[in-house]
């Protein structure tokens, strides 16, 4: 059987966390679906095609990854995309709480759906979206936060 893994998150925008994440976790599945979250309640800072197409911009030539937006229950789109594995970073035991709610969770909904934790790697530990977006809102410099390729986009985006 595929080991197939949804990554789930907003990426908004996408960092160096991700993409660290993403990368370190390719040799342990056969593919990973990097799922772009579309929320109608939770108003993104970015909108969902800019989201996508970073993370494309990313991740075009890596055979073992692709990129779908989604909405609803994360399991229900597992269930929908095969995929036996729930990929999720982990940064501090704040992280750990809430990601082990939803572990809970998603486990009592689709018991066959194993949640996979990676440790972020330590030069990312205090990086998120929030705080590239917080940055970028104040005219400031992401390059350091974000994936090369796309600094200087970013770094001149209005966010809209
Ligand atoms: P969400 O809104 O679901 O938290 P995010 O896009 O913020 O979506 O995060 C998606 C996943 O990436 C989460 O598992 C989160 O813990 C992980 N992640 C985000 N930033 C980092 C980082 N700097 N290091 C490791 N994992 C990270």
């Amino acid at each position: 059987m595929q080991k197939i893994a949804v990554f789930p998150g907003s990426f908004d925008p996408i960092t160096c966390g991700h993409e660290s994440i993403i990368r370190r976790a390719l040799p342990v599945f056969d593919k990973i679906i990097v799922a772009v979250g579309e929320n109608a309640e939770k108003k993104s800072f970015f909108p969902l095609e800019i989201r996508m197409k970073w993370l494309k911009m990313v991740f075009g030539d890596e055979p073992g990854v692709e990129i779908i937006k989604y909405s609803g229950l994360t399991v229900d789109f597992c269930v929908k995309m095969n995929a036996n594995y729930i990929l999720r970073g982990l940064r501090t035991s704040a992280d750990f709480e809430f990601e082990r709610t939803i572990g809970l969770m998603n486990k009592a909904l689709t018991p066959e759906i194993e949640t996979v934790f990676l440790l972020s790697a330590p030069e990312y530990a205090a990086l998120s979206s929030s705080v590239v977006r917080d940055i970028l809102r104040n005219g400031g410099n992401v390059s350091k936060f974000v994936p090369a390729i796309l600094a200087a986009e970013m770094n001149s985006s209005t966010g809209l």
